[in-house]
């Protein structure tokens, strides 16, 4: 059922039948702040309020015209000035391929740093995601010349990859802001695990590097980007263990999912952080969320028959 969810996330001939569907937009609105920017910086007071913090992501995706690429990253543009003049506690995150890496590299590298750049004149961070493992060169080598100049850009990392430990201990010594995820794409077994038990041993595997004295030593921060609760365990044991004080990792989870354990999170004093994603172009991540826990489709299901 994963596989089939994430292969269809990619059709862009079901991409435009399903846009037409108001149960499945309503569906969406689950995972999503709203269609526009306005609704995803309200939804960021709301978890401001409670203590949350969040990084607001602009849908979009795989664009491939270099108009689209640049109005995604005029979109950035106004979005941080906004964050700012609200006083909102939020950093941005954002796709290559939604700036442009399929028309380009040179192109891409552009648009990502007028953002970044941007954001550090307002004192804010840029956050990479990190996408399908066609991309993941191109990304690291991107984020390496960035952050070169420019602090306040991190990136992504996906513990189900089998190069990942090996990149992490590339980029502790950069002083990397990494979060750990692990993995929302498809990839075949010659470059990823292909069990879930795998996948989390890794992932402890990569908080043992990332949430460590060294890892500290160097600068580098962790950002732990999960909702299982035996990963979260770990990571608040591996950062006690480190003297990591609650300033010094974070906890990242999607909008929709696990609020609760988020919350509870909060109150224990651990710093929390909130993707936030808003836009038009949300079916490929919301088809990663239903392949994430087929579960979700049955509920959609069961809501359709029902009607
Ligand atoms: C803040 C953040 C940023 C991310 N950025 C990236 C990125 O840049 N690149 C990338 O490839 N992936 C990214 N991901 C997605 C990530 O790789 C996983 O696909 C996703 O987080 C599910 O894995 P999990 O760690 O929650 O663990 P799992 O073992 O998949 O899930 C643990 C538990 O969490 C709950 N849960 C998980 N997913 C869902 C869901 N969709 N709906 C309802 N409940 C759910 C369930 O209770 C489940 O039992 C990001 C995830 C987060 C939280």
């Amino acid at each position: 059922m994963r596989s089939i969810l994430l292969y269809l996330s990619r059709n862009k001939r079901l991409e435009s039948f399903i846009l037409h569907f108001e149960l499945a937009r309503r569906a969406a609105r689950r995972f999503i702040a709203g269609e526009t920017m306005e609704e995803a910086l309200e939804v960021v007071r709301g978890l401001n309020e409670r203590g949350l913090l969040a990084t607001i992501d602009h849908l979009g995706e795989n664009v491939n015209s270099e108009a689209e690429a640049l109005a995604a990253a005029e979109e950035y543009l106004k979005l941080l000035p906004r964050i700012d003049e609200l006083g909102l506690r939020s950093h941005a995150s954002l796709k290559l391929t939604q700036m442009g890496l399929d028309i380009g590299v040179g192109f891409c590298r552009e648009n990502l740093e007028r953002i970044v750049a941007r954001a550090g004149e307002l004192g804010n961070f840029v956050r990479i995601d990190m996408e399908g493992s066609a991309y993941t060169d191109r990304t690291l080598a991107l984020f390496r010349e960035l952050r070169k100049k420019h602090a306040n850009v991190g990136l992504a990392l996906q513990a189900n990859l089998r190069r990942t430990e090996r990149d992490l201990e590339e980029l502790i010594p950069l002083g990397a802001n990494v979060r750990l995820c692990k993995g929302a794409y498809k990839e075949p077994p010659s470059i990823a695990f292909p069990q879930k038990r795998e996948v989390d041993a890794n992932y402890i595997r990569l908080m043992e590097m990332l949430l460590s004295r060294e890892a500290r030593a160097k600068g580098a921060y962790a950002a732990i980007a999960t909702h299982d609760e035996r990963m979260i365990a770990k990571a608040k044991e591996l950062a006690a263990r480190a003297g990591l004080g609650p300033e010094e990792f974070e906890f990242q989870m999607l909008l929709g999912i696990r609020r609760r354990l988020a919350e509870e999170l909060v109150r224990e004093g651990y710093r929390v952080r909130i993707y936030v994603s808003y836009g038009t172009a949300w079916y490929p991540f919301y088809m990663r969320r239903l392949a994430e826990r087929p579960a979700n489709l049955l509920f959609i299901l069961r809501n359709v028959f029902k009607r």
